[in-house]
């Protein structure tokens, strides 16, 4: 634990002028106020207040004084900015009378994180965060590929490589243990894997991971988007959570003496988050777009199963065991807010392990190739097709519903219906195409 002292001291070694204090809102959108370095202390004891009810999803009018308060672990320097330097907390979010704000998603994760503890259990996760790099056109974002590269390719003259190097590098710099970055399957899309590690930390990093990856690719003139399916025919972009649980350092969910060396608490987790995916779905994937990725053809999930051999379930068990046995949760994608996403996921985990679920046998081949009479005899379900079937799913949710609070419930449903409602009443260019002239 770092104490204000030590901090204050390092503060000053690092020669920063400007602290920005961020957190997120329900969407998980990074948002921040910028403080000089005079102020640095009274941030970290009283913290800072700020108006609540212009963030989205926040505060209402008459609750508006909030107040910011720096998690000293969470502070870096922002590399990028060379002449005056700059570093940045991220914040836990509370009332004027210093009780924690229940709308904070950073809250919510911890309230989940709490009851694990209480139960002996450390939640790690391990997200994979997919990405395109696009170019910008007269400084307008675009869908025009930067380059034209498939798994794993090595595109040495390309600027791509070199933007994805340079978010390594920054990545790096603020302290993530960068394990591996490789080109995706379809053209200009990227994938930067770090390593795993105790849920908070991970959510925060996944909020500064798509900070950093903009920052970036504006400073080389790209536009690098998390959006989950930016062009049509083409795989979309995932957020795999490998998630895991430890019990006084050991890994909780391996076991060598079973089958599969998957422990009944590892079963039980998977179970429960089985058992709870079609309202997860409404966190894991917050937008009308999602959808348009969890569609068969592209290597995302659709069909609620698990399995231990491929890739076409909706929970993988990756093949490494001992320490990284973990579970791969396949349908997140990367616009969720990923401090809600892991409390749900945690919360469904936990409660499959306090009932001793059992998950369905699981699946030994391709899902994708079975008829849908071959699906229902092995009773796989589907996930929700569209962001207002999440919803009402998610709505119905009690156990996620209760750990979210009133605040963050009521938020989600609104942007759930306006969104759907501006989404179902506009005409879209397909309309136009099919019908202007068939008509
Ligand atoms: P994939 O084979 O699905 O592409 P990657 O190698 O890209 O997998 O990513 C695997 C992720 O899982 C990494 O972020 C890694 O740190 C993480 N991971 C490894 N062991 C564990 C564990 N025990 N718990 C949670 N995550 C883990
Ligand atoms: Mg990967
Ligand atoms: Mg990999
Ligand atoms: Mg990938
Ligand atoms: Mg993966």
């Amino acid at each position: 634990m770092t104490d204000v002292s030590t901090m204050l001291q390092r503060i000053k070694d690092d020669k920063v002028k400007f602290i920005r204090l961020q957190f997120s809102d329900i969407q998980g959108q990074i948002k921040n106020v910028a403080i000089p370095e005079a102020q640095a202390e009274k941030a970290m004891t009283d913290g800072i207040s700020f108006d609540g009810s212009s963030i989205e999803g926040f505060a209402r009018i008459e609750e508006s004084d909030m107040v910011l308060k720096p998690d000293l672990e969470t502070y870096a320097v922002l590399p990028w900015r060379k002449d005056i330097v700059a570093a940045r907390f991220i914040c836990d979010v509370y009332m004027p009378d210093g009780t924690p704000f229940e709308g904070d998603p950073r809250y919510i994760l911890k309230k989940v994180l709490k009851e694990a503890a209480d139960m002996g259990y450390t939640f790690n996760t391990g997200p994979e965060l997919e990405f395109f790099l696009f170019k910008m056109i007269d400084g307008k974002p675009s869908t025009e590929f930067k380059d034209q590269g498939g798994y794993f390719d090595l595109a040495p003259t390309d600027l791509a490589e070199d933007v994805r190097r340079d978010i390594v590098l920054a990545l790096t710099d603020m302290g993530f243990d960068v394990e591996a970055s490789h080109h995706e399957v379809a053209q200009s899309q990227h994938e930067i894997d770090f390593k795993y590690g105790d849920a908070l930390k991970m959510a925060d990093n996944v909020i500064t991971f798509r900070f950093v990856a903009k920052t970036i690719a504006l400073l080389n003139n790209l536009n690098a988007t998390f959006m989950a399916k930016p062009v049509f025919g083409i795989n979309g972009s995932g957020m795999h959570t490998n998630c895991s649980l430890s019990k006084n350092g050991e890994n909780a969910f391996y076991d060598p003496d079973t089958p599969l060396q998957l422990s009944d608490v590892a079963m039980h987790f998977i179970a429960g988050v089985l058992s709870h995916s079609k309202s997860i779905t409404r966190i894991a994937n917050p937008t009308i777009n999602s959808y348009k990725r969890l569609v068969p053809g592209y290597e995302a999930p659709v069909y609620i199963s698990w399995s231990a051999s491929n890739r076409t379930a909706l929970i993988r068990v990756p093949a490494p065991r001992g320490k990284s046995t973990r579970v791969e949760l396949r349908s997140p994608d990367p616009t969720c807010n990923p401090y809600l996403t892991f409390a749900a996921i945690l919360a469904a985990g936990l409660e499959g392990m306090k009932k001793e679920m059992q998950p369905p046998a699981g699946a030994k081949q391709n899902i994708f190739a079975l008829s849908e009479e071959e699906r229902n005899l092995a009773h796989i379900d589907t996930l929700p097709g569209d962001l207002i079937t999440a919803n009402k799913y998610f709505m119905e949710d009690e156990l996620l519903c209760n750990l979210f609070g009133k605040h963050v419930v009521s938020g989600i449903d609104d942007l759930a219906r306006i969104e759907w409602d501006n989404f179902r009443t506009t005409v879209h260019p397909w309309e136009v195409e099919q019908y202007l002239s068939r008509y």
